[in-house]
């Protein structure tokens, strides 16, 4: 129903999605990026696709990947700032698990003055550690267009098989219970401080990801319209 619902947002504008895995980032950044008519741009999507392409960047990534480490910052950087020379990006885009470390914020910030954008909007997705599990360990993502279900909360109607393109649904293999370990202790580390260095500048605002889709989505629509309304946009 809501997914019919299209968000005027003014152009030009930079939104990052910041949580822990499993929080529901990509999830929202997906229906969010296609309301809004802007790219959503997945570092882990983009590294996922290199891997499986066998490219030199997935050769490089996928040890460290299948680790729960982070990949080094300059690769990172490196990939993001080709994506956003792409001219779809021009309008505005909504980053999913990007920027993870203060470095990568840190020259983000720069990259996106240099493109005469402004402050970005950031969302910290809060969310506890028990809820946390339960979406990594039910997580399910379309081989094909990369949407992703839950086998306990948001399941597809027939197991296996994605709903929107018939694509067979594949679990990550960082998804499992060791990784998961793993990548929390990196996020704890290396990530979670980002919340402090955006709130000290004032461009972040918060959500209860622990609640369902729908009202997440909504909360963030709420988002929209208070920064675009500030702005005077609207
Ligand atoms: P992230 O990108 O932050 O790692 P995902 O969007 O992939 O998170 O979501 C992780 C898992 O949780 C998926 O299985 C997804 O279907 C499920 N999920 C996402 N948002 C919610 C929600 N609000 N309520 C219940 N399950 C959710
Ligand atoms: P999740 O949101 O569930 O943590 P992602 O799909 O965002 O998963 O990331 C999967 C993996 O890809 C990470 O564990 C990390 O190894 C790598 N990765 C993704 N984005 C970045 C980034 N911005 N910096 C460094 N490594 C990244």
């Amino acid at each position: 129903m809501t997914a019919a619902v299209r968000i005027e947002m003014a152009l030009h504008r930079a939104f990052i999605f910041l949580g822990p895995p499993g929080a529901g980032k990509g999830t929202q950044s997906r229906r969010f990026a296609e309301r809004c008519g802007v790219p959503h741009l997945s570092t882990g999507d983009m590294l996922r696709d290199a891997v499986t392409r066998g490219t030199e960047l997935g050769r490089l990534a996928r040890p460290i990947m299948e680790r729960g480490e982070l990949v080094p910052d300059d690769v990172v950087m490196k990939m993001v700032e080709e994506r956003l020379a792409g001219p779809d990006c021009a309008g505005g885009f909504v980053f999913d698990g990007f920027p993870r470390t203060l470095p990568q914020a840190e020259r983000l910030g720069r990259v996106l003055e240099k493109n005469g954008f402004g402050k970005p909007v950031v969302v910290d997705f809060e969310v506890s550690p028990d809820v946390l599990m339960r979406r990594l360990t039910g997580r399910w993502t379309c081989s094909v267009g990369g949407e992703i279900y839950n086998v306990y909360d948001a399941p597809p109607k027939v197991p296996g098989i994605c709903d929107h393109d018939g694509g067979k649904l594949v679990q990550r293999p960082d998804d499992r219970p060791e990784v998961v370990k793993e990548r929390l202790v990196a996020y704890e580390r290396q990530t979670k401080p980002l919340a402090a260095y955006y709130r000290r500048q004032g461009v972040l605002d918060v959500v209860d990801a622990s609640a369902g889709v729908e009202q997440v989505s909504r909360a963030l629509e709420e988002i929209v319209r208070r920064v675009e309304g500030r702005d005077g946009r609207l």
